[in-house]
């Protein structure tokens, strides 16, 4: 049985004091045991508070995003052993607004997948399809080729680790969620090629759905055989929501 895990990507939202106010409130609301992993993914600038907030408590964090390099000429960007030195314990790898803004392509992500791994960091891999690709009837290819690219570099034994994020790309930030029977499809063919690549291990990997989840559909997609879980964007902003959102993914 996969442990749930819901994930609050809060992008680039929140100054450090209204961090503060969120985890003060999310710390109200989550018991001392969840029965599932909650991950908070703050900016940058709020690491440091969300750390010092975090210490201690069931919530975990991570970053948003970060380099495999350990240091270097990268104006703007973290690394992983940065991250980790404050206390991260997830970081996100190839979010479609990383792959799209920043020209994070498949061959980056697979080296921060590495690099998270071996830094006992847990990968967050985003893949998903665009709205043009899924009109084209190559969305299982697109999630296929970033699979085989994004994981070519993991062994059997540290696969299990390793959280998939299924986001469309034109659901993420639109308010338009996929359809649960989609979900459901793009989730059992991930499925089905993490067992084909991992073996055993393939049914450990935990699998999430994201784009435009809420509290009022959060059910649909979490109660899916193949879902584990949700990585959200904008309904993660406020702790009450959020909370509501990961009470759904409990079975
Ligand atoms: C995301 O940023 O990963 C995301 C899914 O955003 P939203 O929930 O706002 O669609």
């Amino acid at each position: 049985m996969r442990r749930p895990i819901v994930a609050a990507n809060w992008k680039m939202h929140h100054t450090v004091g209204e961090a503060q106010r969120y985890l003060h409130r999310l710390l109200e609301l989550v018991p001392a045991d969840p029965p599932l992993d909650l991950v908070v993914l703050p900016s940058a600038t709020s690491i440091q508070a969300t750390a010092q907030s975090l210490a201690q408590t069931p919530i975990a964090w991570g970053a948003q995003s970060a380099r495999p390099e350990p240091e270097g000429p990268f104006t703007g960007e973290l690394s992983v052993r940065q991250v980790c030195e404050l206390g991260a314990s997830y970081v996100i790898c190839g979010h479609s607004e990383r792959r799209a803004l920043f020209n994070e392509d498949d061959k980056l992500v697979s080296r921060m997948v590495k690099a998270a791994l071996e830094s006992d960091l847990v990968p967050i891999m985003c893949v998903g399809e665009s709205l043009e690709q899924r009109r084209a009837g190559t969305d299982w290819q697109v999630g296929e080729k970033q699979l085989d690219v994004g994981l070519s570099q993991i062994e059997e034994q540290e696969s299990a680790r390793i959280v998939i994020a299924y986001e469309p790309v034109w659901a993420i930030g639109t308010g338009v969620a996929a359809q649960p029977e989609d979900a459901q499809q793009m989730a059992g063919r991930i499925r089905t090629w993490l067992g084909n690549r991992f073996g055993a291990s393939g049914e450990r990997i935990r699998i999430q759905y994201g784009g435009s989840v809420k509290p009022d559909n959060a059910q649909q997609f979490l109660e899916l055989a193949n879902v584990d879980g949700a990585l959200v964007g904008g309904a993660s902003l406020d702790p009450d929501s959020f909370w509501q959102i990961a009470q759904a993914a409990v079975r």
